[in-house]
């Protein structure tokens, strides 16, 4: 594959999510002398779709980040991942159906996200605004609004990116950073299909007052990120930050709040009338699944009580509203490798996984680091070999978690008897006693 000489080959990236962001923010930090580059979103302007809920962004993630973006950039990064305050610890606390600890991981010091990249931590990270985190982003970006894309055409020098308005766009390199349900994935990699984990999960994102953020806090020993297995096949997790996000007498802080069960449940069950269109329909289901499949505790009465407190927005704002939704993934290494050419996939559209241990967006991010170290190495008639090295690792890295997500997700659907909770505990609390170890090995260094 050759480029002209005389000029910059141009980039075109489909998709201004993070993954399609950081790709053009580091092209332009990193490969400003040797690429030309452009960005096209299908919606009308930022604001259209809500962006919102808190993600975990692990020190790896924050690392591709800083490499990605420009001093100005970074300079904003606070206003999506605020510095930690007292009591805030940026870790996972796993808890059983009642509330007893199982899994701690030590909390990381660090005083903002300036000094997460050098600690020594493995599962150092930091509870993040996405909606902000893709604000932020967008710094300085020429995005192309309203360019629906259906697909593309290769031709002997280049690739056309055609979009549903009838106009067409010419390129040297494609990239598909369009989503789970990428049309340009579905034209390059047919057979690259989505798994359906049988898992339907209701996400909502909310206020909570300070009495309620004490109380998660005191079931999660303040940790931030926060998960409970039920017996059942269930499974909550929360993500929270304790910034306040309303001046009122009681301080409000923002939750993302999960709640996971076998979608079988809603298949067999008669009676399940569930209006998907209606938040109340959605929240009183759920509130009736969390009834049938928890014990009557204090844990599930505050879980209770955190769904009760779901908004019901706005009818025009719809992805506000909660919705069942089924756990899904895409595992890059499900198919044969395919062609290294100028369709390149980035992001959920190669790789979704599922949320459970909040890992799409860092490869999204990892995956803009990488193709851009690849394309540091272009030189005239090489395009295709960076790309095929592009290919083969972000593959090999995506599809390890798409396959640790997708493990962790079914093995919590499994209901367990006496003696499986008890195999549960002692599993968890081996591993639990593991990451202790490694972690204080690893900060006394
Ligand atoms: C509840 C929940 C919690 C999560 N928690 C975490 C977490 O803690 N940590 C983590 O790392 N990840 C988490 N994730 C996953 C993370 O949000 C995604 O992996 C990440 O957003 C993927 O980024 P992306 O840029 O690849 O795709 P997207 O964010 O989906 O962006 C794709 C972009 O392409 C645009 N687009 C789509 N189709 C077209 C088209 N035809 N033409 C033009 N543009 C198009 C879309 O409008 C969008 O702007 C979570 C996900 C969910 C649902």
């Amino acid at each position: 594959m050759e480029t002209s000489t005389n000029k910059l080959p141009t980039i075109l990236i489909v998709g201004a999510g993070i993954g399609g962001l950081s790709l053009y923010q580091s092209i332009r930090k990193n490969l400003g002398q040797k690429f030309n580059v452009k960005i096209f979103e299908r919606e009308n302007c930022p604001e259209e779709r809500w962006q919102g809920y808190n993600i975990y962004i692990r020190r790896q993630g924050v690392t591709s980040l800083f490499y990605c973006t420009p001093p100005e950039v970074q300079a904003r990064f606070p206003e999506a991942m605020p510095d930690p305050v007292p009591k805030e610890h940026h870790t996972i606390a796993i808890i059983d159906h009642i509330g007893r600890l199982l899994l701690h991981i030590p909390q990381p010091k660090f005083k903002s996200v300036y000094e997460i990249e050098s600690l020594k931590h493995d599962f150092a990270g930091i509870i993040t605004y996405r909606n902000r985190l893709r604000d932020v982003l967008l710094e300085g970006v020429d995005i192309q609004w309203g360019k629906k894309c259906i697909g593309y055409e290769e031709s002997e020098d280049g690739v056309w990116v055609l979009f549903e308005d009838g106009t067409r766009e010419f390129g040297d390199l494609l990239i598909g950073a369009d989503g789970i349900n990428s049309p340009i994935r579905k034209q390059k990699v047919p057979n690259l299909e989505i798994f359906n984990l049988g898992i339907t999960g209701v996400n909502v994102d909310i206020a909570i007052p300070k009495h309620l953020a004490d109380k998660m806090a005191t079931f999660y020993s303040n940790s931030l990120m926060q998960k409970s297995i039920g017996r059942n096949g269930d499974s909550f997790f929360s993500f929270m930050r304790l910034v306040p996000i309303e001046k009122s007498d009681e301080p409000c802080y923002r939750l993302s709040l999960g709640y996971h069960y076998p979608t079988i449940l809603d298949i067999e069950d008669e009676n399940c009338k569930v209006d998907d269109d209606n938040p109340e329909s959605v929240i009183k289901h759920t509130i009736s699944r969390i009834k049938q499949l928890r014990p009557p505790c204090e844990l599930t009465d505050l879980m209770i009580e955190l769904f009760s407190l779901a908004p019901y927005s706005d009818p025009e704002k719809k992805n506000l509203f909660p919705r069942r939704r089924p756990l899904r993934d895409i595992d890059p290494l499900s198919v044969p490798p395919w062609k290294d050419d100028r369709i390149v996939l980035l992001g959920d559209a190669a790789h979704a996984m599922n949320p459970i241990l909040g890992l799409g967006a860092n490869n999204a991010i990892q995956d803009a680091d990488l193709l851009t170290k690849e394309l540091l190495k272009y030189e005239n008639d090489n395009l295709i070999e960076c790309i095929r090295q592009y290919n083969t690792k972000m593959r090999a890295r995506a599809s390890k978690d798409v396959q640790a997500s997708r493990t962790t997700a079914l093995r919590q659907t499994v209901s367990v008897g006496g003696f499986g909770l008890f195999a549960r505990y002692c599993m968890l609390r081996v591993i639990n006693a593991f990451i202790n170890i490694v972690v204080f090995i690893q900060t006394r260094t």
